[in-house]
């Protein structure tokens, strides 16, 4: 069976579950973890290829948990041109995706960090994070 890569997205009350071990041993799941990021409120999000038959279950038993899971079915991209480095979304990206440069004070953009939790797109003011699905 193909693997199915999520986005899986947590609360601080549902942060501290031990998800893998329960997705491992309860149904049977290969679990590959390609992406984690959690904030010091205990809000995160992982990214996962998962596989197995019983794959159904083991989603129905997350959103169970009442953790929201999402297909990863698009990918975020920065418009270069229309960044102007001004800094607005580096605050705001949980997994470090976006961050200052020292001392050119250019906004560089890592792409393989990126957990596409969309927040930069919220806050850039010129439009320059765009999703690619
Ligand atoms: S979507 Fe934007 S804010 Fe979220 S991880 Fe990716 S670059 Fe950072
Ligand atoms: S908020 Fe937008 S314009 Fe500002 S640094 Fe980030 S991507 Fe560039």
């Amino acid at each position: 069976m193909a693997p199915h890569k999520i986005v899986l997205r947590f609360t601080s009350s549902t942060s501290d579950q031990p998800i893998i071990y329960h997705l491992v041993k309860d149904y049977d799941l290969v679990v590959n973890i390609l992406k984690a990021q959690i904030n010091p409120h205990l809000e995160g999000t992982l990214v996962l290829d998962l596989r197995g038959e019983k794959y159904e279950e083991g989603i129905e038993y997350l959103r169970n948990q009442g953790i929201s899971v999402h297909p990863l079915t698009q990918e975020v991209v920065r418009n270069n041109d229309r960044c102007t480095s001004c800094g607005a979304c580096t605050g705001h990206c949980p997994a470090g995706a976006l961050a200052m440069e020292r001392p050119s004070m250019e906004v560089q953009f890592d792409s393989d960090k990126c957990v596409v939790c969309l927040q930069c797109l919220k806050v850039c003011p010129v439009g320059a994070m765009e999703v690619r699905i």
